[in-house]
């Protein structure tokens, strides 16, 4: 598959993998991988006016409100990079920001894809208490299902691992409640529009990976 044209948007709970995932798939198909969550940690690091504010809902688990987040998609989809192709990792995360996206994309006449990588609820609070994060790179490790070479230490740019704040347990379950509110109702929005695919996200990243791109190369939209 081209890169022209290359319009995908993951979706799943937070823990589904979708960032170790975005991350293969953005150099599998040489597309730029935009992850909104990153862009608001950046904003936060370099204490920025937008940082400040979305930091007061990050902290807490719930969502920065929906017209900051179309604001910030659609001045990083105008830069130059995304013109052939972008892969969305935690955006669209509610009903009115795929409504905004939708809008978007119907300008420019290229169709999109969502996958919707699945995992047990159980399996999504493992993963994510143990998650470690990479201060310079931003790479994940987990401490008991996928950890580091050396304890603290990012494998791939020796950066400082640390655990999100809101990777504590409490915030966790508050994350997985606006999940479930605000997020899961897109599986339909998706659905409904024919351009949904499911992949089991349970495994190792490289089986998800496979599985992904069977999906999408099997699949021509
Ligand atoms: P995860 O997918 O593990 O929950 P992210 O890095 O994608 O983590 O997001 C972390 C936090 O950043 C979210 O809990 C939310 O507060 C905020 N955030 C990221 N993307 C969005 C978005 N599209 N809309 C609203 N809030 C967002
Ligand atoms: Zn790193």
């Amino acid at each position: 598959m081209s890169a022209t044209g290359f319009r995908l948007v993951l979706l799943g709970p937070p823990g589904a993998g979708k960032g170790t995932q975005a991350a293969l798939l953005a150099k599998h198909f040489a597309v730029p991988h935009v992850s909104t969550g990153e862009i608001l940690r950046h904003e936060i690091g370099r204490g920025s006016d937008l940082g400040g504010r979305a930091r007061q809902y990050i902290d807490k688990g719930e969502l920065v409100p929906d017209q900051i987040m179309l604001g910030v998609i659609r001045e990083r989809l105008s830069q130059g990079d995304c013109a052939p192709g972008v892969l969305l990792d935690g955006f669209p995360r509610s009903i009115p920001q795929a409504a905004g996206l939708e809008e978007i994309f119907a300008a420019e006449h290229v169709p999109m894809r969502a996958v919707s990588l699945d995992v047990p609820a159980d399996e999504i609070v493992r993963r994510l208490s143990g998650r470690r994060t990479c201060r310079a790179c931003g790479a994940m490790f987990h401490v008991t299902l996928s950890p580091p070479a050396k304890a603290g230490v990012c494998d791939r740019c020796g950066g400082e691992l640390y655990q999100r704040d809101d990777d504590r347990e409490d915030i966790i379950q508050a994350r997985l409640d606006v999940y479930h509110k605000e997020t899961e109702p897109l599986m339909a929005f998706y659905r409904e529009r024919r351009v949904l695919r499911s992949v089991d996200g349970t495994g190792s990243s490289r089986e998800v990976f496979r599985r992904v791109v069977e999906e999408l190369e099997g699949a021509p939209a």
